[in-house]
């Protein structure tokens, strides 16, 4: 993906415009003071343990609006479907969609839809964009920041951590991608691990209301490993995490374990890392953990100038390297 993104889109790309630019490659633009983002869907199966395609459709935009610290205002939805797909199957998935987008309190305004030949398509493929917009808790949480140190941006963003940030994780990690593999057909174990797939816009403000917070990200594809080395690259600090402090379930570690698979290298579809000045880390983390999504949160690490790169203290003592992993341990998950 990063081979792509340099080779075809930075090259072919006008990528310099706006506020935080497409060559951030963040989890949204900022672009006439607007939070704009897109993402397609592709997961397999579409109904899983927790969730469906469009649970995820809709979860999925607005927490990269929401992870820059945009309230989420619209969203817009495609779909590509295969001929012959099931009307049954495509009613709970606009369901699921309805539903997800009524929690989060965001609309979907407009859309598109085509139908492909068989083989076209693998069932159903959908893309949903958004827009969000600057809110009195966003503000409040820049001013927050600017109280500690000085801040150069009007946004959290992935280059805007500096040493000494205290780095929380807002739940368990693990659960979606773990899920999905203990349903696809050829795995075959089981497990009570369900998707965490949901809609973080209304933990996110709660935590911008207190204020503090120099970024956020979900962790997706690529998991907690991937993200905290492209905060580590962007900001240009060292990140130090503790195994121990890290929340995960018993269930996911041990399916982790028996394929053979690292749980901080799995996706993730309702969980955010948050990166605060550490003067405001314990408040923020008692707003997240008075919210539903983020009762089980916890300060998992810190920023730090004497480290490079992403180091993790493990639970026997020692020190491993987390490297930002190479393929995709659970490829079609979101
Ligand atoms: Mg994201």
């Amino acid at each position: 993906m990063q081979e792509f993104i340099r080779e075809f889109v930075l090259k072919e790309f006008d990528h310099d415009f706006g506020e935080i630019p497409l060559s951030a490659l963040d989890d949204a633009a900022i672009i006439e003071g607007i939070a704009f983002t897109t993402d397609s869907y592709t997961v397999k199966p579409l109904f899983f343990p927790g969730g469906d395609i469009g649970v995820l459709a809709i979860a999925g935009t607005v927490n990269d609006l929401s992870v820059m610290g945009a309230s989420p205002i619209a969203l817009s939805c495609a779909m590509i479907i295969e001929e012959g797909f099931s009307g049954d199957d495509l009613h709970k998935i606009m369901r699921s969609m309805s539903d997800v987008s009524k929690k989060a309190k965001v609309r979907i305004v407009t859309g598109d839809s085509k139908v492909v030949e068989k083989g076209a398509a693998d069932g159903l493929f959908i893309n949903t964009s958004g827009i969000g917009k600057r809110s009195e808790h966003l503000d409040h949480n820049i001013k927050t920041v600017r109280a500690f140190r000085k801040f150069k941006f009007n946004w959290p963003n992935d280059s805007a951590i500096a040493p000494g940030d205290t780095i929380i994780a807002s739940g368990p990690i693990g659960n979606h991608g773990v899920a999905l593999l203990s349903f696809r057909e050829g795995y075959g174990f089981d497990t009570v691990v369900k998707s965490d797939a949901a809609p973080l816009n209304h933990m996110i403000s709660k935590a911008l209301k207190v204020g503090g917070i120099t970024s956020m990200k979900d962790p997706t594809r690529g998991g907690v490993a991937n993200l905290l080395n492209e905060w580590s690259e962007k900001s240009s600090v060292g990140i130090r995490i503790r195994e121990e402090d890290i929340p995960m379930d018993d269930a996911v570690v041990s399916a982790c374990e028996m394929l053979g698979i690292d749980p901080l290298e799995v996706g993730n579809e309702g969980k955010a890392l948050i990166a605060v000045v550490p003067e405001m880390a314990e408040r923020v983390l008692k707003a997240l953990k008075g919210s539903a999504e983020g009762k089980r949160a916890s300060i998992i690490g810190e920023a730090s100038k004497s480290i490079r790169g992403v180091m993790m203290e493990t639970h026997t003592g020692g020190k491993r390297v987390v490297e930002a992993p190479i393929g995709d341990p659970v490829p079609r998950i979101c």
